[in-house]
């Protein structure tokens, strides 16, 4: 698997004050660590990061092999990115088109014995298939149907790294608990953004973020 490293990294969002300054942090290969910190303190930052929704103004967001090398994110062409990093973001954003499409996006293809697999690994088959529609065309999910296909999204791709923002996620406790069990059984490196006692204490490791002026974030 692939470490990440945040190095020295500063961000702010256009004309706002800084979120991150100076920031490091370091997740080893294979470690599944949480971060943890006060409300707006940067965590779901962080995690966007380290799914190169933005890139940093400063410093870099880094993916370390175990031999030690390191290669900076803002580095790697989209097919390479993809295939290293994929974010649960538990608001989950859906696009209309089939479910098939949703798995895909950005992906390339895959066989659909492997995209049925990923939906039982997360719990969503039985209830929805491969050429079912979302949005537009009339498969309405719940909230925890939407996370779990997300979830799912991630997956198939086989990330080295699995980032997930759960900071505003409100799930029956079902799909939590199964959304958790997939995430904690994540035979790779997981970054999980969380406020939540539960979610921390499924972590290798817990580094807390405190906000904009602090220095190195290593718990
Ligand atoms: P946390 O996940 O720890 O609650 P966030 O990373 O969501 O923190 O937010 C950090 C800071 O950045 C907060 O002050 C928040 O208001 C601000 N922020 C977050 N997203 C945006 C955005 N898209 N545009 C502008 N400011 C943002
Ligand atoms: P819940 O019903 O679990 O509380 P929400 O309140 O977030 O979920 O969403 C309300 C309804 O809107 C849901 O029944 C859901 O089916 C629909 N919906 C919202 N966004 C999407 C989307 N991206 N794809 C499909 N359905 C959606």
């Amino acid at each position: 698997p692939l470490g990440l490293r945040f190095r020295d990294v500063g961000f702010a969002y256009d004309g706002r004050e800084p979120v991150l300054a100076s920031w490091f942090a370091e997740i080893a290969p294979g470690e599944h660590v949480g971060l943890a910190g006060p409300s707006g303190a940067g965590k779901s930052t962080a995690v966007a990061l380290a799914a190169r929704l933005w890139d940093p103004a400063s410093g870099a967001v880094e993916l370390v092999g175990g031999d030690g090398d390191a290669v900076a994110l803002s580095e790697l062409d989209d097919t390479d990115l993809r295939g290293a990093v994929a974010l649960v973001d538990q608001d989950a954003t859906l696009f209309h088109g089939t479910v098939r499409e949703n798995l895909l996006r950005g992906t390339g293809t895959r066989p659909d014995a492997d995209l049925a697999a990923v939906l039982e690994r997360v719990g969503a088959d039985g209830w929805i298939g491969l050429d079912d529609g979302l949005g537009e065309s009339g498969v309405r999910l719940s909230g925890g149907q939407r996370a779990r296909l997300c979830l799912a999204r991630a997956l198939v791709r086989s990330p080295r790294v699995l980032l997930v923002d759960e900071v505003t996620a409100s799930l029956d406790p079902a799909t939590e608990r199964a959304i958790s069990d997939v995430i904690a059984g994540f035979d790779g490196t997981v970054l999980i953004a969380s406020h939540r006692a539960e979610t921390l204490a499924r972590c290798d490791r817990v580094i807390r973020i405190e906000g904009p002026g602090e220095r190195g974030g290593q718990a």
